[in-house]
């Protein structure tokens, strides 16, 4: 067998997204257009009116 098969993209899962703000994954938030882990996001949200929405 010398059948090499090509790495699958992976659309969703880990490390499908990334935080646009410090790369970090987990807990991101996908609202409101944005990609931002929930640190980062809650300061950004901050600088662009967004009220706390917990
Ligand atoms: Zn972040």
């Amino acid at each position: 067998m010398g059948k090499s098969r090509p790495a699958k993209p992976r659309k969703f899962g880990k490390g499908a997204y990334k935080c646009e703000r410090c790369g970090g994954v987990g807990n991101l938030i996908r609202s409101h257009g944005l990609n931002l882990c929930r640190q980062c996001f809650r300061e950004v949200a901050e600088k662009l009116g967004f009220k706390k929405l917990d």
